[in-house]
């Protein structure tokens, strides 16, 4: 027989510790000053392509990306 654990983890313990690992997964989102949509923080806008007050994607590009 393996080593196993002597008691069992309650789920409160085991729910817990994997906070701290899966909470990191979640997307960090922030709200658009230009256009108030959710974004990624510290991430250009593909919605109007701005980026710390400047226009970085070319503006025709973003309205029709699907061609
Ligand atoms: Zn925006």
């Amino acid at each position: 027989m393996g080593a196993l654990p002597k008691r069992k983890i309650s789920r409160v313990r085991r729910d817990r510790r994997r906070a701290h690992y899966l909470r990191l997964k979640m997307p960090h989102m922030v709200p658009c000053p230009q256009c108030n949509t959710l974004r990624l923080a510290h991430h250009v806008c593909h919605y109007c392509g701005t980026y710390n007050d400047v226009q970085v994607l070319p503006e025709e590009k973003t309205a029709s990306a699907n061609e």
